[in-house]
């Protein structure tokens, strides 16, 4: 058979392949090797190819059982002169010396090379040791293991044939498809080699188990011999496969297959991905095809659905480069090719740099600057790139020693991690042995992990970022929203911070339902206690957006680009660089930034705003120092309040006022210097000049412990006309000074927001807001009111009780009595309407003793 065409490339695809296997070249009926696949070195206990050549050059038979060799170099003679076929079984000991015999089944063909050299090739079996049959010489025991193998018949056509399957062995089909290939050519057809691969195969497994697995496989393999014709494929490996067919309606016979492939197994199946290689490229072997084919088909990412893609000419470029990095990563690293930049994350409430994230670049003598883009992936697929990683955070510390032995103040640096550093190496020790060998506090070091690491092995991963925490390390989380990660992930691993992919940005200016979901993402988290930084901000408008909406960082071109330390220490310099945040000021400024002051109204509020402005309570951040007021942060409704009532303009953050102490605004101030002092939460009410009176909420948030600022949090409860004003200032005065914990109650919908400080505690929200008032409080009734009492205020404390107990008699008064850690108190309740909108009530409670 003299179809099993090659050329000199395809020897080192044939080096590499996993079967035994061995091609020799016959000349003056001599038998000299060529090459030996790794398959065949861990057979024979060779290193590598280059050893096993030169040893079996020199003697054939140095390992071959001494009574096998007349019968085996006769098989050769007869081999190398009549090229015919090679079929022979002898006893051969590893050249590792490994003990004893082993039994190797050898089966060889002659083919043609394309420069017409005959050459043959000769695949190897190993049919497992040689033992003694006791009572039997050895020489009969030999021919007797023989004997019972060659009955088996199904062993011999196990080699050629897949076992599971049936279809072609790879051997087998690489015969076969060098056939196929030279038909479908004399028909003028173009030949196509196709890789499949069953997508998730592991986990389907892992799963529905092994039986249900080979089953998939099994169906699978019956579909393509449906599709191809039994010859025309083969599998290799566990879950791919190999087919040749014309690239004349494959797309449509590829269509078809993905059909099918959804129904096998009844119906519990699985993608597939098959990667395409056209012949017309260029002259390719079937080995190189089949490399190619499977190259392609690495290239489909993801997806839940079967698809298809071709080889093109770029892949090999990609290919290619891939190579030139792998092989030069150690030199890349040994000559610091791979230089460090940083990039400035900026802190929305004082616009100064709060952190720095470390990005790397290879700065290649020949090639020039290559992105990461170039360079991480091929790192990555290797699982070489833990040593990337420690090498930036081995520059990261130098930085922070550098920095600190300049007198500047150092922010925390983010490194990122890849998955596979996590396989590779111990990376939470690996990361601590340097920080703390450097001398740098841990929390000067944050760790960056992408949202799509989650993904597989979760619980592993967990375990690994609390391992970072519980040392103290910061961790977040990068590009959230740009995977799979659901919302439950954030439930279950405490991350420090969330870093919302870039795609956010790229789609605010699409519409405001992109903004919607941006804003109440960071809400929501800014609930949860985790701070948030947007990446890719490049506008002022966009900064401006995500100030607004509570984001507490921003990161992107529009602040700087990631520059070299050399860069950094040069515009410190000469004065022309950001300003860094001093690191003990940081969590004062953290502390404003978590305080949530944004509500949906403001996106969604158009013309018709008074009305909505007064429906979403106006609420600020005010700093007070001497007898000056900063207006830090403010959200729309207090912005739009500010200019109606003071004609102040608070669309620059950080207005700065003088703290006027007469007229309209002095008893506001008085109380906000008040609970500046004393830490006090404190409500005022307030005549403004047309006779209305503002009633007003205000909390310490922090004091900043170097410039001895404070900053309080400030809510507008209610603006009430003149008119009634009178009236409802005398209850909310009364209120403020006899009630601990307020709540008012929308009566047209059941929303609520509740003013308390049960614990004192300093860090409680200004705020607390829900839905379903009746029914929340009723779930608090049952569990807090003491037994005596629940039924009797259950019964009475439903809407429209309460509503009629309103309009009767302008309030309701309850008296019960409470437990709380198996201490009973008695408690007083009293509701009122709001005045002068009546769709809201106000409930106040007081404890009597
Ligand atoms: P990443 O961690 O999401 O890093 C942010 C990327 O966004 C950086 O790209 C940064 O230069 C870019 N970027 C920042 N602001 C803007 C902006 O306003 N507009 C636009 N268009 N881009 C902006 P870069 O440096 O090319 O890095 C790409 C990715 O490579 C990084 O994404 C990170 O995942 C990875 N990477 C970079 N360096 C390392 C490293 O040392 N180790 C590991 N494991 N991964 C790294
Ligand atoms: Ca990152
Ligand atoms: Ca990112």
């Amino acid at each position: 058979m003299n179809s099993f065409r090659y050329t000199e490339e395809s020897l080192p695809v044939l080096e590499q392949l996993p079967q035994p296997m061995a091609v020799y070249r016959t000349k003056d009926g001599q038998v000299y090797a060529k090459v030996f696949s790794r398959g065949f070195c861990e057979l024979f206990g060779y290193e590598e190819t280059g050893t096993a050549v030169k040893d079996m050059n020199a003697d054939m038979f140095r390992h071959t059982h001494p009574d096998d060799i007349p019968r085996l170099n006769a098989a050769i003679a007869k081999y190398a002169q009549q090229y015919g076929k090679f079929d022979v079984y002898y006893r051969t000991k590893r050249r590792d010396g490994v003990e004893g015999y082993r039994i190797i089944h050898a089966t060889g063909e002659t083919v043609d090379t394309e420069n017409g050299e005959r050459t043959g090739i000769v695949w190897f079996m190993d049919e497992g040791p040689f033992q003694d049959i006791p009572g039997l010489s050895e020489e009969a025991a030999f021919r007797q293991t023989l004997n019972n193998m060659l009955r088996e018949e199904s062993m011999i056509r196990a080699n050629r044939y897949d076992g599971l399957t049936g279809l072609p062995g790879m051997s087998l089909f690489f015969q076969l498809a060098a056939e196929k290939k030279k038909e479908l050519l004399q028909e003028n057809s173009q030949p196509v080699l196709l890789f499949f691969n069953m997508s998730g195969m592991k986990h389907y497994n892992a799963r529905n188990g092994f039986t249900e697995g080979d089953k998939l496989l099994l169906d699978f393999s019956r579909l393509l011999s449906r599709t191809f014709g039994m010859k025309n494929c083969c599998r290799i490996g566990a879950d791919h496969f190999l087919a040749i067919g014309r690239e004349e309606g494959l797309e449509e016979t590829l269509d078809q297959l993905f059909r099918e492939t959804e129904t096998l197994n009844e119906g519990v199946s699985l993608p597939v991905h098959t990667g395409i290689y056209p012949f017309r490229i260029e002259r390719a072997s079937i080995c190189l095809a089949c490399d190619r084919a499977k190259y392609a088909c690495d290239a489909i990412r993801m997806g839940n659905q079967s698809q298809y893609r071709y080889y093109d000419i770029g892949m090999r470029e990609k290919a290619e480069m891939r190579h030139y990095i792998l092989t030069h990563l150690d030199q890349a690293l040994e000559e610091k090719w791979i230089h460090v930049y940083y990039q400035p994350i900026v802190r929305a409430v004082n616009g100064m740099v709060c952190d720095e994230e470390a990005l790397s670049r290879w700065v290649d003598p020949e090639l020039g600057i290559l992105p990461p883009a170039e360079f991480i992936p091929p790192l990555e697929e290797a699982g070489i790139i833990y040593r990337l990683d420690l090498y930036v955070l081995d520059r990261v510390l130098e930085k922070i020693q550098r920095m600190e032995r300049e007198s500047l103040y150092v922010v925390p640096q983010s490194v990122n991690l890849s998955r596979s550093d996590f396989d590779m190496v111990d990376m939470a020790e690996e990361v601590r042995k340097r920080v703390d060998a450097a001398g740098v506090d841990r929390g000067k070091i944050t760790i960056e992990i992408t949202e799509s690491v989650l993904g597989e092995d979760y619980e592993y991963m967990k375990k690994q970022i609390l391992r970072f925490q519980e040392m103290g390390f910061r961790v977040w989380l990068d590009d959230f929203g740009s995977g799979y990660s659901s919302l439950d992930v954030l439930e279950s691993i405490r991350f420090d911070l969330l870093k919302f992919d870039m795609s956010f940005i790229r789609k605010l200016d699409e519409g405001d339902n992109s903004k919607i979901v941006l804003t109440d993402l960071i809400k929501m988290a800014t609930e949860m206690g985790v701070e948030t930084v947007c990446e890719g901000v490049e506008s002022e408008n966009q900064a401006m957006f995500l100030r607004e909406i509570g984001c507490a960082k921003l990161q992107g071109f529009f602040y700087e680009r990631p520059i070299s330390l050399e860069t950094i220490l040069e515009r410190f310099r000469e004065g022309t660089g950001m300003g860094f945040e001093n690191p003990q000021e940081s969590d004062y400024f953290a502390a404003i930034g978590r305080v949530n002051l944004y509500d949906l109204a403001v996106i969604s509020g158009g013309e018709d705003s008074f009305q909505n402005v007064f429906n979403t309570l106006p609420m600020s951040i005010i700093e007070v120092q001497d007898n000056m007021v900063y207006y830090t942060r403010a959200n729309q409704p207090y912005r739009d309040f500010m200019k109606r009532f003071f004609g102040y303009d608070l669309s620059k953050e950080g207005s700065a006022f003088p703290g006027i102490m007469e007229g309209p605004g002095s008893n506001f101030l008085r109380h906000v210097k008040e609970c500046c002092r004393t830490g006090r939460r404190t409500f005022t009410d307030e005549m403004m000049p047309d006779g209305s009176i503002v009633h007003s909420f205000i909390r310490r948030v922090g004091v900043n412990p170097v410039t001895d600022r404070v900053a309080v949090a400030v809510a507008v409860l209610s603006v009430t006309d003149v008119m009634d004003g009178g009236i409802y200032a005398s209850i909310a005065r009364s209120m403020a000074a006899e009630y601990y914990h307020i709540c008012y109650v929308n009566l047209e919908n059941d929303r609520f927001i509740e003013y308390s400080n049960p614990n004192a505690e300093e860090e409680a929200p200004v705020e607390n807001r829900g839905e379903h008032f009746f029914e929340v409080a009723s779930e608090h009734a049952r569990e807090w009111i003491h037994e005596a009492d629940r039924e009797r205020m259950l019964s009475r404390f439903t809407k429209e009780n309460i509503i009629r107990g309103l309009n009767e008699r302008g309030s309701v008064v309850e008296t019960f009595r409470m437990t709380h850690d198996d201490q009973s108190m008695l408690v007083r309740l009293k509701i009122t309407r709001a005045v002068p909108d009546n769709r809201y009530m106000v409930i106040g409670v007081s404890i009597l003793g």
